[in-house]
């Protein structure tokens, strides 16, 4: 059956504005390599080119790749495949990639932002991403409201807040308003088991973001982590989050 694009989350970034915060945001020089996600009908594609040294794009639909691509952006490159799919690492390494960008669609936001974190490598430096802004402002979190995301990716990168992105700047129209922000790699992850197991952990602690931790931390790993055991998963900073990780995982 043909996916309709609903089902691919295609709504199409037509606000001229819009577009120029977003790449101004992006930081866009010479130096960079850069792997597009969802490149669509390539108004991102067509501001990026001309100032990097390379774009790759990644796109499901063959008629919108191929749609770009007549464009002839003469240092672009599209892959027709489901991005879920691609072995992003090697993509990076290979290609040198140093920035991911994209609109992405929103049915999968999660699983795309758990494959980055999953295969962060070298030289990958940058990750900017337009997603809807009830999950952009879920992940980047507050001080004291910190959700299972800003912990997932926080272990490895920093969320660099942007902006937003009125509904009315896309075609079709969404539902809600978008967002967009920056994930700066930091800390490399060593392989992919490690973030799965720091991702698996955090589901448990998560589980119950509003009950208190000791429903899920016995009081014994709680004082020696020096954490109150009235507090809530969500009010725990990374560090403590790490702590406790550390002593459980440990045994
Ligand atoms: N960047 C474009 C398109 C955003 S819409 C713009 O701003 O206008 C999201 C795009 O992602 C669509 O073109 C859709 O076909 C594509 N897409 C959806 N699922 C995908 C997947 N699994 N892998 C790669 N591309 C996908």
């Amino acid at each position: 059956m043909q996916k309709t694009y609903k089902m691919l989350g295609q709504n199409f970034l037509v606000d001229k504005e819009a577009v120029k915060r977003f790449i101004s945001f992006c930081n866009l020089s010479r130096k960079d390599i850069v792997l597009e996600i969802g490149v669509g009908k390539g108004v991102l594609t067509k501001e990026i080119g001309p100032t990097v040294t390379r774009t790759f794009g990644i796109e499901i639909d063959p008629t919108l790749s191929n749609e770009v691509l007549s464009f002839s952006i003469s240092n672009l490159q599209i892959f027709n495949e489901d991005f879920l799919k691609i072995d992003l690492k090697k993509y990076i390494q290979e290609y040198k990639i140093n920035k991911i960008i994209g609109a992405i669609p929103y049915y999968i936001s999660s699983p795309i932002i758990h494959k980055i974190m999953r295969e962060i490598i070298s030289p990958l430096q940058e990750i900017c991403l337009i997603t809807q802004l009830e999950f952009a402002k879920k992940l980047i979190g507050k001080e004291r409201q910190r959700s299972y995301f800003t912990n997932f990716i926080e272990r490895y990168a920093r969320i660099i807040p942007g902006e937003k992105i009125e509904k009315s700047s896309f075609n079709p129209t969404p539902k809600v308003d978008s967002y967009y922000f920056k994930i700066k790699t930091e800390h490399n992850p060593e392989d992919s088991s490690e973030v799965v197991k720091w991702s698996r952990f955090l589901h448990y602690v998560f589980m119950t973001p509003r009950k208190k931790i000791n429903k899920r931390f016995e009081n014994k790993i709680l004082l020696e982590s020096n954490i109150d055991p009235n507090l809530r998963p969500e009010n725990l900073s990374l560090k403590e989050l790490e702590y406790i990780y550390n002593l459980t995982s440990k045994k």
